[in-house]
């Protein structure tokens, strides 16, 4: 049976965008169907204007006045719509021979979607190909007194007209870290509650414990460890009652910050019709982006797997490799990077240092201290360490951890390196610019040189050349060099 698209791409977020642009340009005829605007959570609700009050918060404190709100909004508001015109205009990718298509999709059997435009038109598509790019939303905890309680999620966070004087987040991983600096920076008074004793989870523990000391420098509070057990309040002050240790505390300020993670969002997509599973963490795939359903893929936040942008692209890429050229490619989980925006920067790469220990791999960490890269000096930036983890005979890199100023540049050396099987040892033999921060990578793949250094060697080339100075102490395996 001949469809009418060979793939349609659902959803018009980062990982829309992408699995269409690579369709068409592979020669498929395609169809993108957004229920909303282009550009998704990253252009509208996430990455872009996150950052931008990041920049904007940084700017305030230097300046040392008080912000102008207002300026504010309409810098959130200009910069997401420069964004979208760069980046996302449907106009674009209509020049590239893509139909899109405004409205909201259900699947009406495997082969078949229904488009619901929002003057309630319908319209039936069927095509050979689908990717489900449908995203995700907050997720907000079904904690008591919730429902009624004004809060903010991603969502319209970066609506608002009015700065608050005070703001509770709840939840210290990426997005509740870099808005409490954020916020705080701008003025907003911040506390923040999380149940784990520390923030930003998933990175190294010796580095978010820096940051947040940073962040309580800069006046934000933490409250870690601690369950929230009920919020209460109205549109212009709540409470939030915390306990730990079996003691309870109330909380009072004007907003209320949830960043208690992100769900996939597909229930609209009516899977069952195309016989989609899902699981916990949404729709479930392979390592091809393949779902249980054989021309159905799944790419980005809706799976779960990685909720970033860059992998959204990544698994854009694998999943039309896969249906449209037969092309068996797979998810790369080696290599996956990610970066706290705040200042300082906190970057990751490839395996964890937990993950490592975990799996009994023999490795060594090579560190390397911001207060001994010249640049980071001359910039006054010098709080911040380099962590990289590799083999010890050879310098193959298996993961890093960075905290410093442009650590989120800084990890892409490390990204590239692991992906092409660049060592240490070529790293430490590579000529890198003075006085760049990206020679604090090459000074940390020089412990790897130091740390093989071997004094039976050097006894040889002392007694071949009558050489007389002293041999390499190596009593100290942390000595930085
Ligand atoms: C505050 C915040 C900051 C972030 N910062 C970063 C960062 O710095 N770096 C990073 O890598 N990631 C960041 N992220 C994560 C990043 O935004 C997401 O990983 C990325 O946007 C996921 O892209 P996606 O295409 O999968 O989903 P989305 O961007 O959510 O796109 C899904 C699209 O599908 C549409 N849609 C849904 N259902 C239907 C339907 N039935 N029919 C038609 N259309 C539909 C939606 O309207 C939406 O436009 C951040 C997220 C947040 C919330």
């Amino acid at each position: 049976m001949k469809h009418q698209y060979d793939l349609i791409v659902i959803g018009g977020g980062a990982a829309g965008l992408t699995a269409s642009g690579v369709a068409v340009s592979l020669g498929a005829k395609t169809m993108m169907i957004e229920k909303a605007r282009l550009g998704g959570d990253c252009t509208w609700y996430g990455c872009v204007p996150s950052k931008v009050l990041l920049n904007l918060g940084k700017k305030t404190a230097l300046s040392g006045k008080p912000v102008d709100f207002s300026v504010v909004r309409k810098k959130l508001d200009n910069i997401r719509h420069d964004i979208y015109e760069e980046a996302d205009d449907p106009e674009k990718f209509r020049e590239m021979g893509i139909d899109v298509e405004e409205g909201e999709a259900t699947f009406t059997d495997k082969q078949t979607i229904r488009i619901k435009n929002s003057d309630g038109i319908l319209r039936e598509v069927s095509s050979k190909y689908f990717v489900i790019a449908t995203g995700a939303k907050a997720f907000v905890p079904p904690i008591p007194g919730l429902d009624k309680t004004p809060h903010l999620t991603n969502h319209n966070l970066f609506e608002i007209d009015e700065l608050p004087k005070s703001m509770i987040i709840v939840g210290g991983g990426p997005i509740g870290t870099e808005m409490a600096q954020a916020f705080q920076n701008l003025g907003t008074k911040i506390t923040v509650v999380d149940m784990l004793d520390t923030i930003l989870v998933n990175d190294h523990p010796d580095l978010t414990a820096i940051l947040k000391e940073h962040l309580e420098k800069q006046g934000v509070t933490y409250e870690l460890g601690a369950g929230v057990k009920s919020v209460s309040g109205n549109k212009n002050s709540v409470e939030v009652t915390i306990e730990r240790g079996g003691k309870t505390k109330v909380l009072k300020g004007e907003k209320l910050l949830m960043a208690t993670g992100r769900r996939a969002n597909y229930e609209p997509l009516n899977l069952d019709a195309a016989g989609v599973q899902t699981g916990k963490q949404g729709v479930t795939v392979n390592d091809k982006c393949r779902t249980n359903v054989k021309h159905i893929y799944a790419i980005g936040d809706v799976t779960g797997r990685y909720q970033f942008t860059h992998m959204s692209e990544h698994m854009a890429k694998i999943a039309v490799s896969n249906a449209l050229l037969k092309f068996p490619m797979k998810m790369d989980h080696k290599h996956v990077p990610w970066v706290t925006y705040t200042d300082p920067e906190v970057a990751h790469v490839g395996a964890t240092q937990k993950q490592l220990d975990e799996t009994g791999v023999k490795y060594a960490t090579y560190k390397f201290p911001y207060n001994m890269i010249d640049r980071a000096i001359t910039d006054e930036k010098t709080e911040g360490w380099i962590y990289v983890y590799a083999k010890k005979l050879n310098g193959k890199i298996l993961g890093a951890d960075i905290i410093g100023a442009h650590a989120g540049e800084l990890i892409s050396q490390y990204a590239l390196a692991m992906k092409n099987g660049v060592t240490l040892k070529n790293m430490a033999d590579t000529i890198y610019p003075y006085p760049s921060y990206a020679l604090g990578a090459r000074r940390a793949a020089d412990q790897w040189y130091v740390r093989n250094q071997s004094v039976g060697l050097v006894k040889w080339i002392k007694r071949i050349f009558g050489y007389r100075g002293p041999l390499p102490d190596l009593s100290d395996p942390d000595k930085i060099v």
